[in-house]
Order: structure tokens, then sequence, then C-alpha cells
């Protein structure tokens, strides 16, 4: 146990030395398939020579300067995200809770700005959005917040997924500003919203004049099939937060807004030391190319199909097996009991996996996998799951 560590985590007792593609190398020289991809963050797998290249250059010659100064490579993000998305600015940071507060700072500057005394904004239950003290009062697990009382102010929960709640508490709240929401809860379980759930939260959203504000920190960058999960509903949020995917693993956040939402931060508001800095932003461009040159939306659209159809046919006869859901390369695999050794028992035969809100089996393989190395991560899954339900039933 390295005891100078605080165990904010219990760790796997394994140690990763080396990666390429979708593999990693543990210290013994055992290799892995990566199904995690550092938790959505390694879309592009693991010592990406481009993306590598772009650091080390980056490194060599310019690795930050200050906020405080002008900086171009920034300024390039900022307009490939809009143009991709359909925003009109970017606010950069290192971490998805970062992006999300300052989301739910701009949409309290426009509640100020308002007259709001005391703005609010609905969040749903199951949702995850970081550990900062307003982004774990987002979230909607108990087990984040416990222990962190006071709670901050100015949230109202709604069930996910339900629009006529969201509706109800509408008809009644006047402080309500924005509506915070992850499209698939990725935390939570690759808990799915009905379809057309989107974009009734922007009908809702645009009746009461509220920002439609998407997490899309897990979601984003490719992963669904699409650039950003909204695009699957033909809509535009009003602000959006990115982070995971989209340094690769260097680490970068960003908050982009829309229309009334954009403008609101100005000199003074908000800041962040280290965001947005040339290595993270040169990291990112390099992503951007990447993700772009490779056509990687539409072929985490494909091969998240094939996946899934995959492992209806490995597992959906399996008793035990709840139910197989996701979109794109977020896929859950649903128990119907709690199944966190699986991730031990799956390391001991050579794949990493995660297991979430209990008895959820999420993958978030990097969107490069082939499809042999699709049917490898099939093969390895379902023998780990069916030897965990059989040796269980007897
Ligand atoms: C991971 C995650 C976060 C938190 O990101 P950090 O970089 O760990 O702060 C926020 N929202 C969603 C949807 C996430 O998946």
């Amino acid at each position: 146990m390295s005891s100078a560590l605080m165990s904010s985590y219990q760790r796997l007792p394994v140690a990763f030395v080396r990666g390429e593609g979708v593999w990693l190398w543990d210290t013994e020289g055992r290799r892995y398939l990566d199904a995690v991809g550092g938790i959505a963050v390694c879309a592009l797998g693991h010592a990406h020579p481009a993306v590598a290249q772009a650091v080390a250059e980056q490194a060599a010659v310019l690795v930050h300067t200050s906020n405080l100064y002008c900086i171009p490579s920034q300024e390039r993000l900022a307009e490939r995200l809009v143009a991709l998305s359909g925003m009109d600015q970017a606010f950069f940071c290192n971490s998805g809770a970062e992006a999300n507060e300052a989301a739910i700072k701009i949409a309290r500057l426009l509640g100020h700005e308002r007259g709001l005394e005391a703005p609010a904004i609905v969040v749903m239950e199951g949702a995850f959005h970081g550990r900062t003290l307003a982004t774990l009062t987002a979230s909607g697990a108990r087990k984040v917040q416990a222990g962190f009382e006071p709670l901050v102010q100015g949230f109202v929960r709604v069930p996910y997924g339900d629009l006529e709640a969201l509706r109800a508490v509408g008809a009644n709240r006047r402080e309500i500003v924005a509506v915070l929401c992850e499209p698939i809860q990725g935390e939570g379980g690759v808990v799915m919203p009905p379809p057309g759930y989107l974009a009734g939260l922007r009908e809702v959203c645009d009746r009461h004049g509220w920002l439609l504000m998407l997490d899309e920190v897990q979601t984003g960058m490719c992963r669904t099939g699409r650039w950003f999960a909204f695009q699957h509903e033909g809509i535009t949020p009003d602000v959006m937060t990115l982070a995971k995917s989209l340094g690769n693993g260097v680490p970068i956040g960003a908050c982009l807004a829309r229309g009334a939402a954009a403008g609101l931060i100005r000199p003074g508001k908000h800041a962040s030391t280290f965001g947005g800095n040339p290595l993270a932003c040169r990291a990112a461009l390099a992503v951007l190319d990447l993700l772009e040159q490779g056509r990687l939306a539409e072929r985490a659209a494909e091969l998240g199909e094939a996946l899934m159809e995959r492992l209806r046919r490995a597992l959906g006869d399996v008793p035990g097996v709840v139910e197989i859901r996701g979109r794109g390369l977020i896929i859950g695999v649903m128990l119907d009991r709690p199944c966190g050794e699986l991730v031990e028992r799956a390391l001991g035969l050579g794949l990493l996996i995660n297991v979430t809100a209990e008895r959820v089996v999420r993958l978030l393989p990097p969107l490069i996998l082939s499809d042999a190395q699709a049917a490898d991560l099939v093969e390895r899954l379902g023998n780990v799951i069916r030897e965990f339900l059989g040796g269980d039933a007897t």
C-alpha cells in the first residue's frame, strides 16, 4: 500500500508502463485489451504517434505562458470547436468538473442579469457532473455528496428522462434559469433517455427562456457516433461542456456557449491559470485533426452497432444479463446483481473493463478499435460474465 497517497481510489493491483493503440502492458510485461480507455479519455488509443509528436514538438518550443497574453493555438481550437458544434464561444479549463463549474457560473450570471437574486439550475437524478462542491451538488448520487454538507444552493432535481416532471417544475419555479443534463448518463450506468428527450428539453427551455446546458464531457468528441451527442436530435444547446477525450490524455476541458449565454463571462468573472495553455491546445488540435481524418464519429457509430450486436449474440440469452444498451462506443451491459468483482476477473484475463452503478459493465474503448479487436473484446467479456453468472447460480 502506498501510504504517501490519500486513498481517494481503491486501486487495482496492477501498474501499466506502456501503451500502444488499444493495448496496455504492465510491469510484468503482460498485455491487456483496454476497453476503459482511461474512462473515455484515450479515444485515439495509447501513444498515438501523431499526438505524441505534437506534444513533444510543442513541449520543446513553449509549454505555458498565461491567459494574460494571446494564445493563437487556443483561438484556433476555439474556432474549430465552435464550427463543429454550432456554438459561439469557448472557455478552456483543465477538467470536466471545471468545465461544468464554468457552465454553472454562466447560468448564475444570466440569472442575476435578469434580476433574480437566487437563480436555480435544474439537474437530474442519477447525474454525474464532477467532484467540486458545485458539481457534486449538481450530481445525483448521494454517495458523491455525503460528508460534504453544506451543499451549494440553487439546484432543483427532477428524474432523468422525464419531460413531464420538468414541465411541472417549470410551471411554478420562477427562479430557474437553466437545465444541466447529460445526453447519456455515463457514471450513472449508461442510462439512455427516451428518444426525443433532448429535443424535448430544448422545447421546454425555449418556452421558459432557460439555458439548455449539456454535459458532453463523456459523450462528446465522436464517442456516440456524432461529434456531440446532441447532434443525434438535431438541436443545439446554449452551453456545452467537454473534457475527457478532448486532449486524448493531456488535461483540457472546455465550456462552449451560444447566444445569450455567450458573452456573459467578461474580464474578472472567470479564469484558469493552466486553462488552454499552448501544450494542451496543441494536443487538442492534433486530436481534432485525427478524429476528422479518421472519420471516427462514423466509425464509432458503425462499430458501436456491430459491437452491441455481437454482445447480444454472446450474452443476450444468458440468465442474469438484463440489458445491453448504448450508443456508439459508450456501451453498458446491465446485470441483475452487483458485479464489481468482474473488474478483477477480467483483469486476470487481460481485459480492462469498468463497472458503474454497481450492476453495469461499462465499455468505453478507444474509437480506433478494429473489428478483430472488437471480436476479441466480446469473446473475453462474454467468458468472464458467463463464468461469473454461472458460478453464482450453483
Ligand atoms: C467524468 C465526468 C465529469 C468530471 O470530469 P473530471 O475531468 O473528472 O472533472 C463530468 N461530467 C461527466 C458527464 C463525466 O463523465
